[in-house]
């Protein structure tokens, strides 16, 4: 598997950004991982980075972008945060990562399981914590408002919802990825991974 280059960056669209981790995410599942040799990706890289990608994931240790999607050293932008939420830290992140660094797809993948997601469906009130959860807080009551007790589907439920939840305030807050994903420059999409399977499926 090749090192990401400005050359293969800039030749990239969209699309194939994306069918990139599809394909990556497939060998992932089937447990046929490409062969890549990390060290001289190290030194491959060294001068400059060129990834193709930015992924916003949780902190879930089950959950780590470069391995479900199967790339290196290089490859892409890791952004996590408990739930996947965005804040201004994380958009100016991603920021970076398209119109700085000129990576070509930004996705935003929650996971099955989530613990925030789960924390915020159970309204926990816990030090920094709290103003975490309460950026979960608005899709638990879009789907599921004024329940406590919810059940691990309707938890799930919650999860995808909180994944658009975050894509639309990327669009709604970033006038620079609104622009470029407007421009057909960059994708803007969901996903969600599975700790069952492996399996990520994009929303
Ligand atoms: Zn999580």
């Amino acid at each position: 598997m090749k090192t990401q280059t400005k050359e293969i960056q800039e030749n990239l669209t969209a699309a194939d950004a994306h069918r990139i981790l599809e394909q990556g995410n497939k060998r992932f599942v089937q447990n046929v991982k490409a062969q890549r040799d990390l060290k001289s990706q190290v030194f491959e890289t060294s001068a400059g980075q060129y990834p193709f990608a930015v992924v916003l994931s949780c902190i879930d240790s089950r959950v780590p972008a470069e391995l479900v999607f199967d790339q290196g050293i290089g490859d892409i932008f890791s952004v996590r945060v408990a739930g996947n939420v965005i804040n201004n830290d994380v958009l100016g992140s991603m920021e970076y990562a398209c119109k700085v660094a000129g990576s070509k797809i930004v996705v935003v993948m929650g996971h099955t399981k989530c613990g925030a997601v789960t924390s915020a469906c159970k309204r926990v009130e816990l030090g920094n914590i709290t103003e975490l959860l309460s950026k979960i807080i608005p899709s638990v009551d879009k789907v599921h408002p004024e329940k406590t007790d919810l059940s691990e589907e309707e938890v799930e439920e919650v999860a995808i919802e909180n994944v658009k939840h975050s894509i639309a305030a990327i669009k709604a807050n970033s006038s620079i990825l609104s622009e470029m994903e407007a421009s057909g420059e960059i994708e803007i999409v969901g996903a969600n991974y599975s700790v069952e399977t492996g399996e990520v499926t994009f929303l």
